[in-house]
């Protein structure tokens, strides 16, 4: 596997793109939106001058890393030759099955077609393709050049051929791929996201406030961050739609989302991209500041 096309160039896809070119695969990444693709290599480039800085990559490796991207608009360019192509577009179930008709359809017959869906059925996804058997689940962590874990996920016909593939291909970036099977939030987000709404609950019903919360789990349980401040990292939107995939999955009332969260995504506080959620943030500034609506009088 040498030609990887990655479709989408938005948080997880300049990342996973980032990687690959990295580990001197040729990438060919794909974004409806060129202003997203501009940013992308923006981003890219700041992240390997991070790496640079830190003396874990040299000049020279920058330099050939940024060469082995090249950017399209359109899915039936970027992916004609790919061996390999993972889908990194917005989280809405409609979007990824028509991409994935579309990509069946222009790349190779023997292309394996992935998803980086944090929750969305890997089984549907590959029932709009004719090659079921190659499509799977590869879950990159954000941020992807950082977090060691690779999430492989097999639908229900995904190959034992591919998925070996995916595994050794996960190993070869120097990541740690586990294989899991297809139900509602696979293992990652099944686990998360029930802790994450809890947090929101205990908030909601006036337990203990964001900075109390965040900070038992912190210095109590040795996360590196609060459920709360990795909610509005994550993006509350797609905490929200996440938690609807588990609700409508398993149908089972725990699941249901905080009646909170689904206000804040209404208002538009959806965390750290939009400058507020449970926390607010100030461009340039790493302090932790709880939102306004948090304070305590
Ligand atoms: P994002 O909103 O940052 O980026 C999505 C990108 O997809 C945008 O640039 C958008 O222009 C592009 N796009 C939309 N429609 C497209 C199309 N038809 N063809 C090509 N590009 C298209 O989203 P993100 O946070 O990078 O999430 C991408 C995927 O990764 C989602 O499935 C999400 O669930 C998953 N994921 C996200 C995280 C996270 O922490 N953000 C972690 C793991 C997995």
């Amino acid at each position: 596997m040498k030609q990887i096309a990655v479709i989408g160039s938005g948080t997880m896809g300049n990342g996973i793109a980032h990687v690959f070119a990295q580990f001197n695969y040729q990438v060919s990444l794909v974004d409806i939106n060129q202003a997203a693709l501009d940013k992308a290599l923006q981003t890219i480039s700041k992240n390997l001058d991070r790496q640079v800085a830190k003396g874990t990559l040299t000049e020279e490796h920058k330099n050939a890393t940024l060469l082995n991207i090249n950017t399209y608009t359109s899915i039936k360019e970027g992916v004609q030759h790919a061996d390999l192509i993972i889908e990194a577009a917005t989280e809405n179930v409609d979007l990824k099955l028509k991409i994935f008709k579309d990509l069946d359809e222009h790349a190779p017959a023997n292309a394996i077609l992935a998803s980086n869906t944090s929750s969305i059925s890997i089984t549907q996804i590959a029932a709009v393709t004719n090659r079921g058997d190659k499509v799977i689940g590869m879950h990159f962590m954000n941020p992807v050049p950082v977090m060691k874990l690779v999430e492989v996920i097999r639908g229900y016909a995904t190959s034992d051929e591919t998925t070996a593939t995916i595994m050794s291909l996960s190993q070869s970036l120097e990541k740690v791929p586990v294989e899991v099977n297809d139900y509602p939030g696979f293992v990652a987000n099944r686990i998360l996201m029930p802790m994450i709404n809890e947090a929101i609950y205990t908030l909601y019903e006036g337990v203990a406030g964001v900075y109390e919360i965040d900070t038992v789990m912190k210095l109590g349980m040795a996360h590196p961050m609060g459920p709360l401040q990795l909610a509005d990292f994550i993006g509350l939107d797609v905490c929200l739609a996440i938690l609807k995939v588990l609700h409508d999955g398993f149908g089972n009332p725990k699941y249901a989302p905080c009646p909170l969260l689904v206000n804040m995504v209404a208002a538009g506080k959806k965390g750290a991209k939009t400058g507020e959620g449970f926390y607010k943030y100030t461009a340039g500034s790493k302090d932790l500041v709880v939102s306004d609506k948090f304070k305590k009088s």
